[in-house]
């Protein structure tokens, strides 16, 4: 069994490794608040049990879990979700409206996902998706708002790396949970304090101009930090925002500039790791192109199928 790693950040917010393909790659979120516990992005399935097991240092019973918050429905942030479901009889599961019906019927998420990644692959990663009842369900629309335990969480609707991306203000902290939104920073690529930023422009919602205003909606919050699912909190939001723009505008240059698909992965990769290198990281190219290599993937395939539908209009 994979090995429960989470830190305290403050303000009551745990961030633990959902162990998702490597160490360090994918986190949620657990707020704590008066003896009660609400989980923000699940991991898969094989991470419950570690979520099992850092409620039971807390001394927070499963009963206690009011609720489960995936930020999307991409796997990575809700593949987990109908398994917590399960174990955490009094939680509600609150989702974008454009999300909730994959998970009452996750069947069509699975299978898109077994398309792409063949069926054994799907079930190593994922196991298999659970069905959540519609009546412990909520949506949340642009501006809803909850009161979980007296700490208020307010939700935003935010477009551009999925439809069904909604990010979540926490006054408490004054932070935001940013899911994808506000882009992927690893810890092994920040230097000096300074996180390296980009944009997962993941198929098959990627739009920029959709990302852009959801950067402004952010910063709009006058938030002072941000937890991201790709990974851990990051401070000081501003620079970060003004690199997460540029880069979206650069991606989108350079998918339009590349003869093929092929050309645009190469771009991509050289792109990102002559920035990294720029920023006086001492990873080599090989250990910089193992921590990118699936990042780099999907960014080439969301930029492939945006220029495509930017093309046919
Ligand atoms: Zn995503």
């Amino acid at each position: 069994m994979e090995q429960l790693k989470y830190h305290q950040l403050g303000h009551k917010i745990c961030c633990i490794d959902t162990q998702y393909i490597r160490p360090g790659l994918a986190s949620c979120y657990l707020i704590e608040q008066n003896g009660h516990a609400a989980f923000i992005d699940t991991g898969t399935n094989f991470t419950a049990p570690l979520l099992l097991e850092l409620l039971k240092i807390k001394q927070i019973p499963p009963e206690n879990v009011d609720f489960i918050i995936p930020t999307h429905i991409h796997l990575d942030h809700a593949g987990g979700a109908g398994k917590l479901m399960q174990l955490f009889p009094n939680a509600q599961l609150i989702i974008h409206p454009r999300g909730a019906r994959h998970m009452i019927d996750p069947s069509r998420l699975q299978a898109g996902a077994s398309a792409v990644y063949g069926e054994s692959e799907f079930k190593k990663q994922y196991g298999d998706l659970i069905p959540i009842d519609e009546q412990r369900i909520t949506e949340a629309d642009d501006g809803f708002r909850i009161h979980f335990q007296g700490r208020e969480l307010t939700f935003i609707d935010t477009p551009g790396h999925a439809k069904h991306h909604f990010c979540i203000v926490d006054k408490t902290s004054k932070g935001l949970f940013t899911g994808d939104t506000f882009g992927v920073a690893y810890p092994e690529l920040t230097v000096n304090g300074q996180p390296f930023i980009f944009p997962p422009t993941s198929p098959i919602d990627f739009n920029p101009e959709d990302w852009l205003k959801s950067i402004d909606t952010l910063m709009a919050t006058h938030s002072e930090r941000a937890y991201l699912t790709h990974f851990g909190m990051v401070e000081n939001l501003k620079p970060l925002a003004d690199s997460l723009r540029q880069r979206i505008q650069i991606f989108t240059e350079l998918a339009k500039q590349s003869p093929s698909k092929d050309a645009l992965e190469s771009n991509i990769k050289k792109y990102l790791i002559d920035e990294i290198k720029s920023t006086g990281c001492l990873l080599s190219e090989e250990n910089l192109f193992k921590i990118l290599a699936l990042d780099i993937d999907l960014i080439t395939q969301g930029l492939s199928v945006w220029l495509e539908k930017s093309t046919a209009k």
